[in-house]
Parts: C-alpha cells; sequence; structure tokens
C-alpha cells in the first residue's frame, strides 16, 4: 500500500470508515509531506494546520459513533477563490491579500460535511484570470513533474498540490479552461461538470455566466467521489439545478465503451500540434476504439470563434463583477482626499495587469456604442456554437479531443497575452455551450528543449447533465490504459517525498 499521504480518496475514506487508520494519522502525514516540500512546489498560499487537525479529530469522533462518510479523512486543497470561514481567500490579488472569509462556500461546506479535511487554500491567476498560474500576485506555483514549468492555470495551486501529493483532492473553478488545462499539466483528472450543476455560493466571481467549481484528482474514481458530495440545488445559488433522477456518478464507472458513439472534431485535427502530440492523440482515439466505442467524425464549425466570443464575454462579466473592489467594502484601500480618487488608487494599487486589460476589454464591449457590436454579436456566437454541440450530439454520445494544444511550458515563455489565452482553443467552446467536460492523462511527451516527458489530456465531453456517462467513460479509459502511472513527481534531493 502507497505511503498514506499518496493514497487516492477513496483509499483514505475506505481505510478511515473501516478504522485502520484515523482521519488525524493521514492529515498529520499529509502535512508532514506538506512541510517537506511545499518550499520547492509552492502550491499553498495557506497552510491551515491548525483547522485540518481540529476537523480529522471531528471526523475521527464521527467515524467512532459510528458514521461513514463518503470522504473521510480525504485531505483537500481549496482554491483560494472559494471561501472558508475564518480563513484569508486572496484570489491571489494584493486586492484581496488580507481578506478573510466570513462564511463557508457551499461546494467546500459539502466536502466539509463528507468528511473532507482541508489542508490549505492554494494558489490561482489572479481572478482566476491566466492558464499558467503566472499571474498570481502573491506566489510562485511549480509543476511536480517538472520544476522549471508551470503548473497550468488558473487552477494551478490545487492541480500542483495533487500532483505533488500534498491533497488528494483539489477544489477548482472553471469559466473557460482552468480545471481542465491545469489537470492536463499535472497528470490529474480535471472535471467541469455542466454549468450550474454544482453551487457557486460562495466562490467569488470572475464571469457568472460560465463559472463552474469542479475536482481535481489523481483517479476518475476520486473526481466521482467528489462530485457526487458536491453537486446538486442550493438555494443560495439560482443558478444552481438539482440533479435529474440517475445513479450517482461513483456507481457509473464502466470497464468498457461498448454501445457509445464517440466524436472526433474534424476542425480539431491534431496534425499542426506537432508529430509527437498527434501521435498521442491518434493512440488515444484508437484507444477508445478499441474498448468498443464507435469513432465517428462530428463538426464543430463555428468553435474556432470560442476565443474571441470567450474574450468578450468574460471580461465583460468581470469588468461588472470585480467593481465591487473599489476600497469601500472588502479587502484594500488606499486612502486619498476624495472618494473618486481613493477608488482610482485603491484599484490601481490592488488589480494585477491582467485583471486591468481584462476589466478594460470589458467596460469597452459594453459601453454604448459597441455594446451591440461586441457584446451582443458574442452572446449570439455563443449561441451558434453551443447549437453546434447540439447537432454533434444527435451523431455521439461523447465528444473526444485535446485538452491542451501542449504540455506545460517553461516560465515565461507566453510573454504576449494572446499565445496565453490560445492555451484555452480546446476548452472555451465547452464552457460557453455550458457542457461537462473532463481532461484525463494520455500520454506523455518531451517538450523541445524539455529534459523529461510531460503528461497530455484527452478532453472529453458529454450533452448537459450527462456527467455520470461522461465519469463512467472516462474511468474505462483511465482503467485501459493507465497512463498517470508511468511517471511520478520529481522532488529536488532532500526535499521529502
Ligand atoms: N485561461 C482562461 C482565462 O484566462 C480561463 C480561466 C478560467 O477558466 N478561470 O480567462
Amino acid at each position: 500500500m502507497d505511503a498514506l499521504h499518496e493514497r487516492s480518496a477513496a483509499q483514505v475514506a475506505r481505510a478511515v470508515n473501516a478504522r485502520e487508520v484515523s482521519a488525524r494519522e493521514v492529515t498529520d502525514a499529509v502535512l508532514a509531506h506538506v512541510d517537506g516540500i511545499d518550499a520547492h512546489v509552492g502550491a499553498y498560499l495557506t497552510t491551515l494546520h491548525d483547522l485540518a487537525r481540529a476537523q480529522a479529530d471531528r471526523i475521527d469522533e464521527r467515524i467512532r459513533q459510528g458514521e461513514t462518510l463518503p470522504l473521510a479523512g480525504v485531505p483537500v486543497a481549496v482554491k483560494d477563490n472559494m471561501c472558508l470561514e475564518g480563513t484569508r481567500t486572496t484570489c491571489a490579488s494584493k486586492i484581496l491579500e488580507h481578506w478573510v472569509s466570513p462564511y463557508t462556500a457551499t461546494a467546500v461546506q459539502r466536502i466539509l460535511d463528507a468528511g473532507g479535511i482541508p489542508i490549505g487554500k492554494a494558489n490561482l491567476d489572479e481572478f482566476a484570470m491566466g492558464s499558467s498560474c503566472e499571474n498570481s500576485a502573491l506566489g510562485v506555483t511549480r509543476n511536480p513533474y517538472d520544476l522549471t514549468r508551470v503548473p497550468g492555470g488558473s487552477t494551478g495551486g490545487p492541480a500542483a498540490a495533487v500532483g505533488a501529493y500534498e491533497a488528494a483532492i483539489g477544489l477548482g473553478s472553471d469559466t473557460g479552461g482552468s480545471i481542465r488545462e491545469p489537470g492536463a499539466f499535472c497528470n490529474l483528472v480535471g472535471f467541469k461538470p455542466t454549468y450550474g450543476r454544482i453551487s457557486r455560493y460562495g466562490l467569488i466571481a470572475f464571469a457568472s455566466s460560465l463559472d463552474q467549481i469542479g475536482p481535481l484528482t489523481r483517479t476518475v474514481q476520486d473526481a466521482a467521489l467528489a462530485y457526487d458530495v458536491m453537486a446538486g440545488k442550493d438555494p443560495m445559488d439560482a443558478t444552481s439545478v438539482s440533479p435529474p433522477p440517475e445513479e450517482p456518478a461513483a456507481g457509473a464507472l464502466r470497464a468498457d465503451l461498448r454501445g457509445l458513439r464517440v466524436g472526433i472534431v474534424k476542425e480539431f485535427a491534431t496534425q499542426a500540434l506537432g508529430d509527437d502530440i498527434d501521435a498521442v492523440y491518434r493512440q488515444a482515439y484508437r484507444d477508445l476504439e478499441a474498448l468498443g466505442a464507435e469513432i465517428v467524425e462530428v463538426s464543430l464549425p463555428t468553435a474556432d470563434y470560442g476565443l474571441a466570443t470567450y474574450y468578450l464575454i468574460a471580461p465583460a462579466e468581470c469588468s461588472s463583477n470585480l467593481s465591487r473592489f473599489d476600497g469601500v467594502r472588502y479587502g484594500l484601500r488606499v486612502d486619498a482626499d476624495d472618494v473618486t480618487q481613493m477608488y482610482e488608487r485603491t484599484r490601481a494599487a490592488g488589480f494585477g495587469p491582467e485583471v486591468k486589460r481584462r476589466i478594460l476589454i470589458g467596460t469597452y464591449a459594453l459601453s454604448s456604442g459597441y455594446y451591440d457590436a461586441y457584446y451582443v454579436r458574442a452572446q449570439k456566437a455563443r449561441t451558434l456554437i453551443a447549437n453546434d454541440f447540439k447537432r454533434a450530439f444527435a451523431a455521439c454520445d461523447l465528444i473526444a479531443c485535446p485538452a491542451a494544444s501542449q504540455p506545460a511550458f517553461t516560465f515565461n515563455a507566453k510573454s504576449d497575452p494572446y499565445s496565453m489565452y490560445m492555451m484555452d482553443y480546446y476548452t472555451i467552446p465547452m464552457s460557453l455551450a455550458g457542457l461537462p467536460a473532463l481532461s484525463v492523462p494520455c500520454g506523455w511527451v518531451t517538450p523541445p528543449g524539455g529534459a523529461t516527458p510531460m503528461p497530455m489530456g484527452l478532453q472529453l465531453c458529454a450533452p448537459i447533465f450527462a456527467e455520470s456517462l461522461l465519469l463512467g467513460a472516462a474511468h474505462a479509459y483511465e482503467q485501459a490504459t493507465k497512463h498517470a502511472e508511468k511517471r511520478k513527481p520529481v522532488f529536488p534531493e532532500g526535499a521529502r517525498a
């Protein structure tokens, strides 16, 4: 059996429920590992030693009382844009650097009620805007498979934490790819459920029509476990939906793909991504077929407009959502002679360059005179993209495509905003359509000039509310290929691993 901190969520919960090990022992093992290596990885902005131990003792008491808990003793990394009462929630921004959550997000609360242990609040791109975690104003997070490379973003901290065994479940948010891309970069399963499936109450809003919470885990089974706990209607989030009557995802894991049609997207041909990467995806599609799936070609003719559409809608919503950070109520205030100057100075000092760029783009797109030309047209394009998916799903049950066009890159490799935005080319269309999608490890590629092979992710996408089908199929693929197990993270000499 693996060392305590290396166990999956399912393994931990089983052992703690069976009283083979206590939640406290697991928690102490994970915290000792975090103390040994997080100086190198930088996954956490805040570690919660006392809170974690107190929660572990509470869980052990509940187990002693005879309860069985789906996540008993499971160590969890929470992206630092989700509230956890009494802890800092910074959004990796100077403007919220010292802000303490007055309440707990519904998704986080459900994880805690199910027995999860909050190990820490993990790093992200400032306000979840970015694809590498380099936009964090508060810390550097490194990829556990090569510390000279980024973990992906914006959920880079939780991805690095789970990849480095500093947690078994990472809670992330995905607006345009922020769970799936770091999942791919860190050899994980990164799962974004259907829009509305998990309450966003207590998730600090970036783009409210796109934001969705989901798990990052080392196995599909763990993703299903975390999802089953978090999903469902919440009276505090009007966009949350009740699950239709279906089996829990954890009970729908399949052994093969017989009877399923998997659509390969004509417009997402992988030849242009280079021979190595092309070979990885061709093999992945062959493996799906070998598992019994019927491979069909589908077309998403307007998906190519996804990026342009997203970079109008997301900034427009962000410019509105972030207007609340003005020095009056939340976080940083830079004093001035009058209130307008106070707003200006606070926002100039508190927001980083990418956040400012988004606010400017969004404000412009929403301004009278440009509203119809940009914002309204983007909404129309969004509908066309969603319609493309509807048509495609008439011919297939699942869609398979890359999660990202390349493996994790080195720091400062994407120096202009556009090349960073391109990292979400394959994930944004699903976000605009509100569809459930995940990334699952599908092979290893040595990047040009790189010293070690880095993981790649296969993206699978299902129709709205078909999470159980999606996770079930991903499990069959994962178990047949076992790509994630081929390499372990690397840590410097002397660091505990
Ligand atoms: N990388 C995209 C962006 O910067 C997506 C971010 C996200 O999903 N939160 O907006």
